[in-house]
C-alpha cells in the first residue's frame, strides 16, 4: 500500500518498537522451528542454523499480511484504538477503503487468535472460514445456521470472555427450550450451563424465520447493564457487521472491555507481532 504521509496525516510511530515484540528476550527466533540460533544474512534477513529457513523479522506474523510499513501499522493501531470508522481511517491514512479494511481485519484477527479455542475458525491462510453455505441448504436454499460457530459468554471478575464451543451446533441450541433474542445480526440465548449466554450469527433468513417466536422472551444477559452499555457503544461503529465477521467483533469487544484503554496501543502492537496460527 502506498501512503502519502503529507500534511494532515497521522504522525509517524517508532517502528523499532514493533521489533521488540518479534524477539524473544531480544533474540531473533526462527518462525518455523522457534530455534534461537540464527545468523544474519547480508540482505537483512536471517537464516536458521537448525532448519536452514530464511526469514525476516515479520515472517509468519500477522504484521506481514498487508503490504504496510511498520510506521503505517502504528498509525493504523492509533486510529483503531480511538475507534475511528474504517472509511475515516482510510482518509486519514490516504489509503483505499479495501486496503484499510483488510489491515483492520488483520488487527482483529490477531486479537481473536490470542484465544486458541478460536483457531479452528481460521483457514490455512489465517482468514476466517465461511460458514454460511447459502445455496447448499435444504430450507429454501438457506443453511439455517447449521455450520455457524457458537460462542459462550462468561462474566467474572468484572470481565467478559467469549469461548468458541465447537461441540455445540446451532441446531442443538434451536431445539433447546431456552429463550432466544435477536440483536443486530446476532442471536443470543438465556443462561445455559456455565454460560451467561450463548451467541451465534447467521444469515438474515434464520432470524426472519424465528423473530416472532423469539420476540416475547427475556434473557439473563438483558439485565447486564455494563455489558450492554459497552456493547451498544462499540458494535454500532462497525458498518458491515456480517455474520462471518461475528467472532472478530465479539473478541474485539472482549479485548476492549477487559483491558483499560491506556493499554490498548501496546497490547495491539504485541498481538500484531504474534505468529499466525497454522492449523495444519
Ligand atoms: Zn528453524
Amino acid at each position: 500500500m502506498t501512503i502519502d504521509n503529507g500534511p494532515g496525516s497521522v504522525p509517524d510511530g517508532n517502528p523499532e518498537d514493533l521489533l521488540v515484540f518479534c524477539r524473544r528476550d531480544g533474540m531473533v527466533i526462527c518462525p518455523r522451528c522457534t530455534e534461537m540460533s540464527v545468523y544474519p544474512l547480508k540482505d537483512g534477513r536471517f537464516r536458521c542454523a537448525g532448519c536452514a529457513y530464511t526469514f525476516h523479522d515479520f515472517t509468519g506474523r500477522w504484521i506481514n499480511r498487508c503490504k504496510m510499513q511498520p510506521a503505517q501499522w502504528l498509525d493504523l493501531i492509533r486510529l483503531f484504538v480511538d475507534g475511528i470508522p474504517v472509511n475515516k481511517m482510510a482518509a486519514r491514512m490516504r489509503a483505499s477503503y479495501e486496503t484499510t479494511l483488510k489491515a483492520v481485519n488483520t488487527l482483529r484477527l490477531s486479537i481473536l487468535a490470542a484465544d486458541p479455542t478460536f483457531w479452528p475458525l481460521l483457514n490455512t491462510q489465517g482468514n476466517l472460514k465461511t460458514h454460511c453455505r447459502k445455496g447448499h441448504g435444504g430450507h429454501d436454499d438457506h443453511c439455517l445456521g447449521e455450520h455457524a460457530p457458537v460462542f459462550g459468554l462468561q462474566r467474572y471478575d468484572g470481565k467478559l470472555f467469549f469461548h468458541h464451543l465447537p461441540k455445540t451446533p446451532v441446531n442443538a441450541i434451536l431445539s433447546l427450550s431456552l429463550n432466544k433474542r435477536v440483536w443486530k445480526t446476532l442471536v443470543y440465548t438465556d443462561r445455559y450451563q456455565d454460560y451467561d449466554a450463548l451467541f451465534f450469527a447467521c444469515c438474515s433468513h434464520l432470524r426472519r424465520l424465528f423473530a416472532e417466536r423469539w420476540s416475547g422472551g427475556t434473557a439473563f444477559l438483558d439485565n447486564d447493564v455494563s455489558f450492554w452499555d459497552f456493547a451498544e457503544n462499540w458494535l454500532p461503529r462497525y458498518r458491515c457487521f456480517t455474520p462471518k465477521c461475528c467472532p472478530l467483533y465479539l473478541k474485539e469487544l472482549e479485548f476492549r472491555f477487559n483491558h483499560p484503554p491506556s493499554s490498548w496501543y501496546k497490547l495491539l502492537m504485541q498481538r500484531l507481532c504474534e505468529f499466525v496460527p497454522n492449523p495444519r
